[in-house]
């Protein structure tokens, strides 16, 4: 019999072939198939190429956020840094801000603008409340000069009073442009990050939901629906899902929910636009609206993790949708979805050891998009350790 890795037969009577070329021993498992669990996975198929790495993944497809989301590749919005820096002290909140940018930039060197359907249309903080917006453009020399550090471009913000308008927006009135934002297509990126791990030889298993991980010190044992699976090296890169396996308090999940529109004849919308201090956010794609948010309305209720949508959240969408982005034309929701996002305490990933052999990369919070790559080159360190 070959040396197995699925330790205990007895659940799924797997065959000697099985056995031998799917669920031989790992060197590593991650558990989680996200941006965040085939980054990391990626990062360590070419610095170990050798190595075998194995990918558990519960859903048929990643069902989390990764092919959930809006797909902005944002660093940060004007008003976002400045809120950020009411919390937290300018190095923990640029130290984030640098994790954002680096990601994008290796994401977008990994996978290659193509095929990513890359679109450098900028990012937008579209202002209703005028306070808020005059606080916003009073910090923006000061913000400029902070983002300089990590950029190192003289000028990221920029006041574009004409946008709303030339959006076809109704009742906004300043808008703050990110210029170095953009968008892609979420589908095609987790595409190519499956392919590109299959490539490198990561055997992708799907529909294995891990329930326990046990780190032995010579093996970590993981107990799953389909048996027990043995690696030298566990990576949890669970996000929202996190304290269901392991004893993580300062990870919660937080339901994110969105709806696409069908498309729109004469859409004037180009570009990703963060909206009540980035509650809302919507694009373009196909021609059509994508729009999400209104976790605000229910902070409680969104502490989930069920991937139901809500009457009350997409009643507030429909309402923003009509009112506010596309007032000028006839607009018919086509789809509606939701997915879970980790939040916690601080805006900052998770990515250390919780035990000898385990790795935690969790927590992504709205960022993944941007910093899953990055995160997944630490966790590729983090195991060669
Ligand atoms: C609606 C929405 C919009 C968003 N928009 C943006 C955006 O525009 N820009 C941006 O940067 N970020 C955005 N985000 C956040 C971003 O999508 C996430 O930060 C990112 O996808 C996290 O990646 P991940 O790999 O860490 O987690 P996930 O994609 O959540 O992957 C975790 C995986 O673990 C699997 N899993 C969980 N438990 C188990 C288990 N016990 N056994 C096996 N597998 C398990 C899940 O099925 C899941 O596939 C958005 C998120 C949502 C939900």
């Amino acid at each position: 019999m070959p040396k197995v890795n699925v330790r205990d037969n007895r659940v799924v009577n797997f065959s000697y072939w099985e056995l031998k070329s799917f669920l031989a021993p790992a060197d590593v498992i991650i558990v989680g198939g996200g941006i965040v669990g085939l980054s990391s996975a990626i990062f360590i198929k070419k610095r170990w190429p050798r190595r075998r790495v194995v990918v558990l993944e519960r859903g048929v497809l990643p069902s989390g956020a990764s092919t959930k989301n809006a797909g902005f590749a944002c660093f940060g919005s004007a008003g976002e840094v400045l809120d950020d820096l009411t919390r937290m002290d300018e190095e923990t909140v640029l130290s984030t801000i640098r994790l954002r940018w680096e990601g994008l930039q290796l994401l977008r060197g990994l996978i290659g603008d193509t095929c990513l359907d890359y679109k450098a249309l900028g990012g937008y903080e579209v202002f209703q409340d005028r306070m808020a917006a005059e606080t916003c453009l009073d910090a923006l020399p000061y913000l400029n000069d902070l983002m300089r550090e990590v950029t190192g471009n003289r000028v990221t913000y920029l006041k574009q009073p004409g946008v709303g308008a030339k959006m076809g927006f109704w009742g906004v009135g300043m808008v703050i442009k990110n210029r170095y934002e953009g968008q892609l297509d979420t589908g095609l990126m987790m595409n190519a990050f499956i392919h590109m791990a299959q490539g490198l030889g990561v055997q992708l298993l799907n529909g294995v939901v891990v329930d326990a991980i046990l780190d032995l010190g010579s093996r970590v044992d993981l107990n799953t629906n389909v048996g027990c699976f043995s690696s030298k090296r566990v990576v949890v890169a669970t996000n929202g899902f996190a304290a269901q396996l392991l004893n993580l308090k300062t990870v919660q999940p937080a339901r994110a929910q969105v709806l696409v529109t069908e498309p729109i004849k004469g859409l004037k919308l180009k570009g990703a636009f963060h909206f009540d201090q980035g509650y809302y956010y919507f694009r373009n794609i196909d021609g059509r609206v994508l729009l999400g948010g209104g976790r605000n309305l229910d902070f409680k209720g969104e502490t989930t993790y069920s991937m139901e949508t809500t009457l009350p959240i997409q009643k507030a969408l429909d309402k923003l949708l009509k009112g506010v982005i596309v007032p000028y034309a006839k607009v018919k929701v086509a789809h509606r979805w939701a997915g879970i996002m980790g939040v916690g305490p601080e805006k900052k990933p998770i990515v250390e050891p919780v035990s000898a052999n385990v790795i935690a990369a969790v927590r992504m919070g709205g960022m993944g998009v941007a910093i899953g790559s990055r995160v997944g080159q630490i966790v590729a360190r983090l195991v060669g350790e």
